[in-house]
């Protein structure tokens, strides 16, 4: 019955549904955003707590059951459904954002949520378990990747409470946690383009001193591409006193992170990096 490209997996326990909607402390005023209502367990949990809950859900035949099941309550005015691929949507206002996740959006999910504006106040998400504690890996820890650091720019990340697989049917072949994001509000200020470039090439190999992920030939090149192009189109003068490679190297070592690892990085250690890549004309995007 369930589609497993879809990642259907519906939470059949209802304790674990209503804790979900309790962690995300709803106001009668909030409007929900629900990714993957499925069959709508934790959409009619969502619907007594809010003022409106917009569901979007990319299979057809799960919407008109959802809607059928919302259909003859007090609670239907209080539903939209979004038909369709979350990831195609222009996603509209929610305060509050609640779901199950279809586990193969996960990342892009997380990333368009997070640079979704206006910021929203919190979002309650069920994960893969490793997932999950990827997003909330501190530095040091052996999880800690590209993706715990630039969902933390973006946002305070809790995990919340572990779902074992029977709690859903069908179950999936792992543990899932559910995991609470709360935006930093104002966003920071940083292109994420710019941002994600220059974690691509520290977490190339996290253990490794940063400058030799630097130092390779394919990174340099495409750094250096970056420069003219800057250079070009803000009408600066190509600064050819010194190798580029060497522009490089000193930069790094002015920043004080040249032999330090990406594993033990913190956020403010990677955004004084882009700062001072940046102020010298170096661009990741
Ligand atoms: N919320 C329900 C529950 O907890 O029982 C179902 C959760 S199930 C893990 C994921 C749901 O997301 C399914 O209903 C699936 O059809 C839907 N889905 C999968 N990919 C989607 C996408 N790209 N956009 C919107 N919905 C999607």
């Amino acid at each position: 019955k369930f589609n497993k490209d879809l990642g259907q997996h519906i939470l059949k326990n209802p304790l674990v549904a209503q804790g979900i909607v309790d962690k995300a402390e709803l106001k009668q005023s909030d409007v929900v955003l629900e990714v993957g209502p499925g069959t709508g367990n934790l959409t009619v949990k969502i619907l007594t707590a809010a003022k409106k809950v917009i569901a979007c859900e990319a299979d057809p035949r799960l919407a008109a059951e959802l809607l059928k099941r919302v259909q003859e309550t007090e609670y239907a005015r209080k539903l939209e459904i979004l038909h369709g691929d979350v990831m195609k949507q222009t996603l509209p206002y929610f305060d509050v954002c609640i779901s199950n996740t279809p586990y193969q959006i996960s990342s892009p999910l997380t990333f368009k949520l997070l640079l979704h504006r206006p910021t929203f106040r919190c979002a309650v998400l069920m994960f893969q378990r490793e997932f999950a504690l990827r997003l909330v890996a501190r530095p040091g820890d052996s999880l800690y990747c590209r993706l715990s650091v630039n969902c933390q720019l973006y946002c305070k990340v809790t995990h919340i409470m572990k779902v074992g697989k029977n709690n859903f049917r069908p179950p999936p072949k792992v543990e899932s946690s559910v995991v609470k994001m709360v935006p930093y509000n104002p966003p920071p200020p940083v292109n994420f383009e710019e941002w994600d470039g220059l974690l691509r090439i520290a977490f190339l190999r996290k253990n490794k001193q940063i400058r030799s992920n630097f130092m390779t030939s394919s990174v340099l090149e495409m750094l250096e591409n970056n420069y003219k192009t800057f250079c070009a189109q803000n009408e600066l003068l190509l600064d050819d006193s010194i190798p580029f490679k060497q522009k490089i190297d000193d930069i790094l070592t002015l920043s004080t992170f040249a032999d330090k690892r990406a594993a033990k990085m913190d956020i403010d250690d990677f955004l004084k990096l882009l700062v001072l890549f940046n102020q010298n004309s170096i661009h990741f995007c």
